[in-house]
This record gives structure tokens, sequence and C-alpha cells, in this order.
């Protein structure tokens, strides 16, 4: 794995856990050139989970896109990479816990703003301004108001 602070490739695992029957196993690394510990998730979303969009088109259910889209959100918070890292394992786990075969992208996107919420509201509103498209600026401020 790549140690997301120095870009170092060699690690030692420090602690392995199964994130769910079939659902990949977490890994707990530490970086051996700057010691930098980051989790991993491995494997596997089940094939048949596919992600339902907007548009009715369907397409694989992608852990990547869904840390990029959190890790986007995020970008200069407090937030650290472990701290997106398990957003992204809790919304995943949550979601094939949930669904069997096809998840909604809103569905999707609800369930990263509920999580980002309690995490970091700038975070929060950044991602709910993309997910939710505001149609006007009354619409940003009444996400906002029901923040506080
Ligand atoms: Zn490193």
């Amino acid at each position: 794995m790549r140690c997301p602070k120095c870009a170092c490739l060699d690690d030692k695992v420090v602690d392995s856990r199964a994130v769910k029957e079939g659902a990949g196993v977490r890994r707990r690394r530490e970086c051996l050139s700057c010691g930098y510990r980051y989790t991993t998730i491995e494997g596997i979303i089940p094939e048949e989970l596919k992600v339902v969009k907007r548009t009715g088109d369907r397409e694989e259910f992608d852990r990547d896109k869904l840390r990029r889209g959190i890790a986007n959100a995020c970008y200069k918070r407090p937030v650290t990479p472990d701290d997106v890292d398990k957003a992204v394992e809790e919304v995943a786990t949550s979601l094939l816990r949930d669904f069997d075969k096809e998840v909604a992208s809103s569905e999707i996107g609800r369930r990263v703003m509920e999580r980002l919420r309690g995490t970091d509201q700038v975070a929060y509103v950044r991602f709910a301004s993309v997910y939710r498209k505001f149609q006007d600026v009354d619409e940003f401020i009444e996400e906002i108001r029901q923040l506080k």
C-alpha cells in the first residue's frame, strides 16, 4: 500500500479484521518509512451491489469514488485521512448491510451527509451543496440554518 503521507510503498500490517462476512478486510497499517498509521479496506464489494443514478443508469458501487467525494468535501478541513477512511468504511458497511442488489445514489448521498454532519459542518455543507444541487441561495441558507 502507498503511504498517504510520504508515498512510500513499504508498510507493515498492525491489525486486521473482517469488516463483514464477504465484505472485505480492514487493515491497520504502519508506514515503515515515516511511521504514519493508516487504515485500508481491501476487497470486496459483492458484485451485485449496483448504484442507481438519478438518470436511471446503473453502475458498480465504487468505494474509491465514495472516498473521493468525502475527501473533496473535507479538503483543507481539520479532518484526518483516518477520519475520511472511517467515514467511508461506515457508509459502505451500512450500505452493504441494508442493501443486497441496488441502492439509489441519493441514498448514498444522504448517508454521507448524515455522517459528515457529525464530523465537520463545513465538509457537510460542501457535500450537501454538491449532492442536493441547491436550487437557489434560500435553499442553501435553510440547510445551514438547520445546522444550528
Ligand atoms: Zn510514510
